[in-house]
């Protein structure tokens, strides 16, 4: 006799993977809503006000009494500096080498595939900033530097293309920036925040020129067709991760990485 309702005994690890999911899926929407709810509070308790709508000029944007800042560099540590400054009723001018599609520093110009090595509870770079996962992407991270940017209302305190060169400190003790094409001067103060990575920097090894393949920066992998050749990365640092999960998921056929052993 045939007894119905009982469970072949195949489906029982089916069962228990699903019922597994099911609870790993519920502690992961708890954990992802106390994270959001922690970040909101963070925002509540910590982020200073924006400048009032009433009192915006239409070309140098919010007019602000305070000490007149300078704020040379516009990535995150810039953008976060200068709404700051606003948010305690200073005024600023942002100084940025690059244009406009640069705002975000060296995020502007990473791979789209790149994203935060770090967890990102440990990279609120203004108390306004709310994540939604552990690891942003470049696009995520760029939006919130936007979201803040505009928030603060610094597009109109914002100076692209404009290089600095030099600052001095003049007899009335006032700071005048000195840029490619002209100066601007009154400053209390200056922050710079032009950051520690540059360009990308290209080493020349002897003999390259014979190579027949590509050699490419570590910051040039958008739209790269690595299937079935074999790659060689050169570094073994996050950038080298970053190149090999790349070449990893491109279905190249052997990933190589050459990397310095340091010493015992
Ligand atoms: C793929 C990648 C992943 C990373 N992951 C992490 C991470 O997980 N955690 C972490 O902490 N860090 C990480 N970093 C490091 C990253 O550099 C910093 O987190 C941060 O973005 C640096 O911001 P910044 O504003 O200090 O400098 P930058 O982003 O370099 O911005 C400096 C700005 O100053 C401008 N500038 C330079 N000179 C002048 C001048 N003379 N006049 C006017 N403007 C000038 C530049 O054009 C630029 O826009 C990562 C970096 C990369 C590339």
């Amino acid at each position: 006799m045939q007894v119905n309702g009982s469970c072949p005994p195949i489906m029982a690890p089916q069962i228990f993977s699903s019922i597994s999911y099911s609870i790993s899926a519920f502690i992961s929407d708890i954990v992802n809503f106390t994270y959001e709810l922690l970040q909101n509070l963070i925002v509540y308790l910590f982020s200073p006000a924006p400048p009032p709508h009433a009192n915006v000029n239409t070309t140098n944007g919010p007019i602000l009494t305070g000490p007149r800042i300078a704020v040379i560099g516009a990535g995150i540590s810039g953008v976060s500096a200068a709404a700051h400054c606003v948010g305690h009723g200073c005024d600023v001018v942002l100084f940025e080498a690059r244009p406009r599609h640069n705002l975000g520093g060296i995020w502007s110009r990473v791979n789209s595939t790149s994203s935060l090595q770090l967890y990102s509870i440990m990279y609120r770079f203004h108390p306004a900033v709310t994540w939604h996962r552990g690891f942003p992407n470049r696009q995520r991270i760029l939006q919130e530097v936007e979201k803040v940017w505009k928030m603060y209302m610094l597009p109109a305190k914002t100076r692209f293309k404009t290089p600095v060169r030099k600052i001095e400190r003049g007899v009335d003790l006032k700071w005048a920036v000195k840029f490619e094409g002209g100066e601007e001067g009154g400053f209390d103060g200056v922050i710079v925040a032009i950051g520690t990575c540059g360009d990308p920097k290209m080493p020349h090894f002897p003999g390259q020129e014979k190579f027949g393949g590509q050699i490419l920066h570590s910051s040039e992998l958008d739209g790269l067709d690595v299937s079935g050749k074999k790659v060689l990365v050169v570094g073994g640092g996050a950038s080298a991760i970053e190149a090999v999960e790349y070449a990893v998921a491109g279905k190249a056929s052997k990933v190589d990485i050459l990397a310095r052993v340091s010493a015992p």
